[in-house]
């Protein structure tokens, strides 16, 4: 169901605050609705027609036209390959990148801080635990894809002096606090950033000697060209290595782990980073993404060879390692 509230909006340069104020709804309101969030059409819907003044489908597409009918029944779930996965909601898949992208640039400036108080700190041992696992040695030229604010590229950099990361985000924002934090530290060579999509990354074929991923897969648009793009960028013999959320292996953790994810943390985006969306989304984003082996099939269908996997604290995090052969 085409939705074009976010086209609307962009077209006209306004931010989702600044439409929010236009029409009296919170910004949690229009992100929601550019979501195609159902439960809010009745209401919400309407305000934001209204305000605005304009016909209803120029703004909510074919959805105008189907309002009526979802009133009456529930829609059948239907697959179209054009739409993909955002937290639970289908959205275009052009959309997508979009979408992530303003959740990062929202998350940015306190992005550490959540880290640290969304995992009670347990997202270091993971972390470290991936460091220890690729072994980087002082030579390696190194990828970190979806490097966001450089932690790992840090702890490359930390153990192995000499070895050179590229740290590799689609997001200048993430990147940005990922400078500053490097000047902060002193750490200026044998480090570069560059602005750039998982799915076309910018780096020469058979050019690095690992790739590095760390909480990023989950929300690229298709992880099959992620995946592709890390197996190009590899040279024979390199090493992929990507430490995600996953599933959750021991069913004594599951309610518990439930109940920290869908109500402590949006509660914890909302009180530290004004933001309960944002953090809504990789909530559910980390439930949407596929298990243990799920991915590891992924994994060995582009092309990547002798595929393990590790889980941490129980399968809330995995370790998935695999070599260009
Ligand atoms: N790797 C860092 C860490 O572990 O702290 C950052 C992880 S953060 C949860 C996810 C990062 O993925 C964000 O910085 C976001 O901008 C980046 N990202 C999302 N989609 C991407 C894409 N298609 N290509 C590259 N980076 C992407």
């Amino acid at each position: 169901m085409e939705n074009r509230i976010r086209h609307w909006r962009r077209e006209r340069g306004l931010s989702q605050e600044a439409l929010g104020k236009l029409v009296g709804l919170g910004k949690p309101t229009i992100s929601k609705l550019e979501r195609g969030d159902l439960r809010l059409r009745d209401v919400a819907i309407a305000k934001l027609v209204d305000a605005l003044d304009v016909p209803a489908h120029d703004l909510l597409g074919d959805y105008a036209g189907g309002m009526a009918a979802a009133d009456a029944a529930p829609e059948e779930e239907t697959v179209d390959a054009t739409e993909t996965d955002f937290g639970y909601q289908k959205v275009p898949m052009a959309d997508k990148a979009g979408m992530v992208a303003e959740v990062f640039a929202s998350v940015a400036p306190k992005y550490d801080l959540m880290n640290d108080l969304m995992s009670m700190g347990i997202h270091r041992l993971w972390k470290a635990e991936m460091i220890a696992w690729l072994k980087p040695r002082p030579a390696m030229r190194i990828a970190d894809v979806a490097g966001g604010t450089g932690d790992i590229a840090f702890r490359i950099l930390e153990r192995a002096t000499g070895a050179h990361v590229s740290v590799c985000d689609i997001n200048p924002a993430m990147l940005a606090v990922g400078r500053d934090r490097a000047l902060d530290r002193g750490i200026l060579d044998n480090i570069d950033w560059l602005c750039g999509d998982a799915q076309a990354l910018p780096l020469a074929d058979g050019s690095v000697d690992a790739v590095t991923i760390a909480f990023g897969i989950r929300n690229v648009t298709r992880l099959d060209a992620a995946l592709a793009e890390a197996r190009r960028v590899l040279r024979p013999g390199g090493r992929f290595l990507c430490l995600e959320f996953s599933r959750v292996a021991l069913p004594a953790l599951k309610p518990l782990y439930d109940a920290y994810s869908f109500k402590l943390l949006p509660l914890l985006g909302e009180i530290v980073a004004g933001d309960r969306e944002s953090y809504q989304y990789l909530v559910e984003s980390i439930r949407r993404f596929p298990d243990q082996e799920t991915f590891k099939a992924m994994i060995t269908d582009a092309g990547l060879g002798q595929c393990r996997h590790r889980n941490l604290s129980g399968g809330v995090a995995a370790l998935h390692s695999a070599w260009r052969i």
